[in-house]
């Protein structure tokens, strides 16, 4: 991203905090002595300049290994060079790898940098934490830029040029929307919370960039700024969303919370999350639906019977035979898994009397990557909860217990029968209503 652009954005998201929370902070617009030479070059009038200029980090920080090499304490494991944005899972950035982004490196980022801010501020090392803080924006800011999403050969794979180069990266790096202030809001009661939700956001704002990286090509092909300019504007905007609750969560965490704000962090919907390692169900292909169904291939509602007849439900995931999926939780961040599930009573078709196909949950302490076509993903992976789905039967609710659980994983297996010599296998359509993080233990839906 462009200079003034994080510069632009890092003012916003520090003029997007209230007084209580610049009270917080309590920064001095000066460069303090014992921060990096690098951020010495250019002296602040004002704390927002401040920020604005510490948004600048990674780049001032150099491009030379040997230059980064002398910041341990910026460096990620104090060895590898903190990536301008999206990380793949060898912790560098997206745009320049072969590989695409990773849910575990970019964890890892928030991981190790936000305990720290917030030990900082709660020590009173307020000018600390703010370096951190210009760290972490810098890193926020660029994963909103469309040249930060994949690796940057992918532009001229997938739109193969001949006459006219286009350099997307920087036309890209180079937009200026119009962005606004925010309202930020608190990200966690507890540190664990705080990674989790805050990388969630950055999940959320890399699936919605990379929805508009196809408008945004043709916005530069037709040479049509606006457009382009227009479609930058949301993960821009985003971005400075993110940061700004950057500073007030760890302000907040500081000092005290809101009761008001706890309030609306008890749960946490998973159908917003960013789910990991889907294996497709060969029904619906690789996509898990939100609040759907998907029957011949048309979005239907999602329809339940809780044990009074059926419902519609507002919010959950439709599922089908041989569909699994992860989500990586934040140890100590939520203390249960819950959700009801069954199978839709509107859309019956392939339900047999006597079929069977297993509901399972897994939890694993580590993240686990395994891919298989069985759905089975080795020992550490522990089965916690098994139902067969029945027709005719009631959804049942569960609650399980996450401990300091990093995976957790829902799937659809069909066991299928041998009937005269021929495989009998079902794909009915499955309802996951309300599945959620919980604190502590509620009254089941
Ligand atoms: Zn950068």
């Amino acid at each position: 991203m462009a200079g003034m652009m994080h510069q632009v954005m890092g003012r916003l998201s520090w003029e997007s905090l209230s007084e209580k929370d610049k009270k917080i902070w309590n920064l001095k617009p000066e460069i303090p002595d014992d921060s990096p030479e690098f951020l010495k070059s250019y002296q602040p009038a004002t704390v927002e300049e401040k920020i604005g200029w510490y948004s600048l980090f990674l780049d001032l920080m150099g491009w030379r290994t040997k230059e980064i090499v002398r910041c341990g304490k910026f460096l990620l494991d104090s060895s590898h060079p903190v990536p301008h944005g999206l990380p793949s899972a060898s912790l560098d950035a997206v745009g320049t790898d072969e590989k695409l982004f990773d849910t575990f490196a970019w964890r890892m980022l928030f991981r190790q940098f936000l305990p720290l801010l917030v030990e900082n501020l709660r020590q009173g090392k307020n000018e600390q934490a703010a370096l951190l803080a210009g760290l972490l924006a810098h890193v926020i800011q660029d994963a909103a830029s469309l040249g930060h999403l994949f690796p940057n050969r992918l532009f001229y794979d997938l739109f193969p040029e001949e006459k006219f180069h286009l350099d997307y990266h920087t036309l890209f790096d180079q937009v200026t929307p119009e962005i606004k202030p925010v309202c930020p809001v608190l990200l966690g009661t507890s540190i664990p919370e705080f990674i989790f939700r805050l990388a969630m956001l950055g999940e959320q704002n890399y699936q919605k960039a990379l929805s508009l990286i196809v408008p945004a090509i043709h916005a530069c092909q037709s040479e049509n700024r606006e457009v382009l300019k227009s479609l930058c504007q949301i993960p821009f905007q985003n971005a400075v969303f993110q940061v700004a609750c950057l500073f007030h969560t760890a302000a907040a965490l500081s000092s005290t919370i809101e009761p008001e704000e706890k309030q609306n962090l008890e749960t946490f919907d998973l159908t917003t999350a960013v789910e990991h390692y889907l294996h497709p169900a060969p029904r619906y292909g690789s996509i898990l639906p939100r609040n759907h169904n998907i029957v011949n291939n048309r979005f239907v509602p999602l329809v339940l019977d809780c044990g009074k007849g059926p419902q519609p439900i507002s919010c959950g995931l439709g599922l089908s035979s041989f569909h699994s999926f992860r989500y990586l939780l934040e140890p100590g961040a939520f203390d249960f898994f819950q959700g009801t599930v069954g199978l839709s009573c509107h859309y019956r078709e392939d339900q047999k009397k006597d079929m069977e196909v297993e509901f399972f949950i897994c939890l694993d302490n580590g993240w686990n990557r395994t891919i298989t076509s069985d759905l089975e993903y080795g020992p550490e992976l522990k089965k916690v909860f098994s139902c067969f789905l029945q027709p005719g039967q009631s959804a049942l609710p569960f609650s399980i217990e996450l401990g300091q659980t990093q995976t957790l994983l829902v799937a659809v297996l069909p066991h299928p029968k041998k009937e005269k010599g021929k495989e009998i296998c079902w794909y009915p359509h499955v309802v996951l209503a309300y599945p959620r993080l919980v604190k502590k233990e509620k009254e089941k839906h």
